[in-house]
């Protein structure tokens, strides 16, 4: 047992963890049927032959009208919380489409997306026909009530996902009502959530950082601001500025061309490197506990 544990603490054990083999042969039985769907369903041989991303959140917008304690985004310390500008959220959205060949989930995330008053403009944009399931995620606060936005909602197929919180318990069945009565799809997301520490400098060495790494499962890539990101994390840390990302840690969309973006996404779907940001994260460490979901 010890010389198990001793080998999972060791560098080959983290690039074993993070490559496409592991991914597909690991005793996560949904998340494996997930990868092979999505290998089928872009039309590709093997996880290793295209660019096939299994999340990917397009955040939209840094206002939220919550401000929940351990938001894992990181929200409440934007001081001047913004909604990105829609021009650059489309258009790199659509250099994502064009290196990319599948996406088992499409996000539209915030902060709050049903604040962002371009959110239907965004939404036009979504690539067709490149991703299982198209979600905008809510906290279900807000009720939209313009006809365009469900027009479009219902042609691109978006899923409004709900999370349930306590400050929703009001107006959760009034926004489901109104999604029915507009045949808008919905589903709620129950996940626990978990503590990803204030963004703060946790002075962890080196191999407490591969082990970190290594035992994180955060899959979902994060789209901010012209940039798609390993995580979510990576991404609110180095925007509001408590470190920068490395070389390798994000893919400059904008600035590449399609075949530079390509090589890139493969590099950082595959990274087998801790971050500069797991220095400011909880997640895979023992700290990451369940904490309150929202206020
Ligand atoms: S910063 Fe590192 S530990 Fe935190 S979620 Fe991202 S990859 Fe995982």
């Amino acid at each position: 047992m010890k010389l198990i544990a001793r080998f999972k603490q060791t560098r080959f054990a983290t690039l074993l963890k993070k490559t496409f083999f592991y991914e597909l042969y690991k005793k996560d039985q949904y998340r494996r049927k997930r990868l092979y769907r999505a290998i089928r369903l872009s039309g590709k041989k093997s996880l290793a032959e295209g660019i096939i991303i299994d999340k990917v959140d397009v955040v939209i917008t840094t206002k939220c009208n919550l401000l929940c304690d351990g938001c894992s985004h990181l929200m409440p310390y934007y001081i001047k919380p913004n909604h990105l500008d829609k021009d650059r959220v489309i258009a790199s959205m659509r250099k994502l489409a064009e290196a990319a060949d599948w996406f088992d989930h499409f996000n539209i995330l915030g902060g709050e997306p049903f604040l962002n008053p371009d959110l239907k403009n965004i939404m036009e944009a979504i690539p067709d026909k490149k991703s299982r399931l198209v979600q905008v995620l809510t906290n279900a606060t807000i009720i939209p009530k313009d006809p365009e936005l469900f027009d479009v909602m219902r042609r691109k197929g978006v899923h409004v996902v709900i999370t349930p919180y306590p400050s929703n318990e009001k107006t959760r069945e009034p926004l489901i009502a109104v999604l029915e009565r507009e045949h808008v799809a919905w589903n709620y997301y129950e996940r626990q959530w978990t503590d990803y520490g204030e963004p703060r400098d946790y002075r962890k060495s080196p191999s407490e950082l591969r082990h970190q790494f290594a035992h994180c499962n955060e899959i979902c890539r994060n789209l901010l601001d012209g940039k798609l990101y390993y995580c979510f994390r990576c991404a609110h840390i180095s925007d509001l500025g408590y470190c920068q990302h490395r070389k390798g840690e994000a893919v400059d969309l904008l600035n590449n061309t399609t075949a530079q973006n390509r090589k890139q996404l493969h590099r950082l779907m595959w990274r087998h490197k801790p971050l500069a940001a797991c220095q400011y994260c909880l997640m895979g460490t023992d700290q990451n506990v369940c904490i309150q979901r929202g206020k």
